[in-house]
């Protein structure tokens, strides 16, 4: 297999001291990939800044502009959890960018799959409004390239991120090329993501929210991947994954309150890894949201790539261990979700 990994020094300098999303998210990403001799393993992916025109499919112009003038003012906040330093314009323009190139060494079959670590994050980004410390929505933007620049006809896009990815169903509720499955914890920030929200118009049924109470684990989300969204995918037929990996809903996440597992994380990249080699000749990218406790999301992403990488025969390497709390039942949303989206046969 041939994985790939996106990174530029750029993404350190979008940076914050104090604030949770900071740059040394990466940096310890990076110093647990090196120290296990991962790097060596993948291709690096080089960022470009992504076009106007590939902007301009998810951003409205003078929201664009907005960031840019914040950025060449010295910086500021768009609300109260999102910054913008003077570099960071020009970060997430290589954010967007780098994913978008992933994606075309995927699809142009220079790569089986990607993983690209990329700040600030995107899902929580609207068509004219930065927020959640997300300032251009990256998964919407290469969701929108695969299908404008490479015709696809069908871009699944799987957000694991414990928050709900208000800005990628906003951009594709009522389309019905996208299909966007979110796990979240609810009610949470930013509160949208109720299983009664499935799309809009000729979108109807494409958005599937999964809703959690706090305590769901290792367990629930391997069942919600096999009842929820391995049908789903079955039925919508993907010619692209595209996966929102946060890895915000670890167990001892400082942010919320779910419990999965460095392994869990593991056993989700690799049932999406069997399903992308099922359904789409393997192409699967994976971009980075959130995950806010160093260990766990460093790790989580080292095993993210062994699974690109080996599939079943990675070993795990999970410094952190399984939840020490007993998890939360699925049943019930799993059969609410189900009965929504008309899963309830075969
Ligand atoms: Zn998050």
């Amino acid at each position: 297999m041939t994985t790939g990994y996106v990174y530029d020094p750029i993404f350190l300098e979008h940076d914050l001291r104090g604030h949770p999303e900071n740059q040394q998210r990466l940096r310890q990403i990076l110093s647990v990939l090196e120290r296990h001799c991962m790097l060596e393993r993948l291709a690096h992916v080089q960022a470009i800044p992504i076009t106007q025109e590939r902007l301009e499919r998810v951003h409205e112009p003078q929201y664009i502009e907005q960031v840019q003038r914040v950025a060449q003012r010295g910086g500021g906040h768009l609300d109260m959890d999102t910054y913008v330093r003077p570099a960071s314009y020009d970060a997430a323009l290589m954010a967007a960018g780098g994913l978008v190139e992933a994606t075309r060494a995927v699809l142009d079959g220079e790569l089986d799959n990607a993983f690209a670590l990329v700040r600030p994050p995107g899902h929580h980004a609207l068509r004219v409004r930065g927020m959640g410390f997300c300032l251009f929505n990256n998964v919407a933007l290469a969701a929108r390239y695969a299908l404008a620049e490479h015709g696809l006809d069908r871009v699944l896009i799987v957000d694991f991120d414990v928050h709900h990815g208000n800005g990628t169903q906003d951009e594709f509720e009522d389309d019905p090329a996208v299909m966007y499955i979110s796990t979240h914890q609810y009610p949470y920030y930013p509160g949208t993501g109720h299983w009664n929200e499935a799309g809009r118009g000729d979108g109807k049924g494409s958005i599937i929210n999964v809703p959690l109470g706090g305590g769901v684990g290792d367990e629930g989300f391997a069942r919600i991947l096999q009842e929820i969204i391995v049908p789903a995918a079955w039925r919508f037929q993907p010619e692209l994954i595209l996966v929102s990996a946060g890895y915000d809903a670890h167990w001892d996440d400082p942010l919320a309150y779910m419990q999965l597992s460095i392994g869990g994380y593991a056993a989700i990249a690799q049932a999406l890894r069997d399903l992308a080699e099922e359904l789409c000749d393997g192409r699967l990218v994976f971009t980075l949201e959130g995950g806010y406790h160093l260990e766990a999301l460093a790790y989580s992403v080292l095993n993210t790539f062994g699974v690109l990488l080996d599939g079943e025969a990675w070993k795990l390497s999970d410094p952190l261990g399984p939840s020490p709390r007993q998890e939360r039942s699925v049943t019930e949303i799993i059969e609410r979700v189900r009965q929504t989206h008309g899963l309830t046969h075969g």
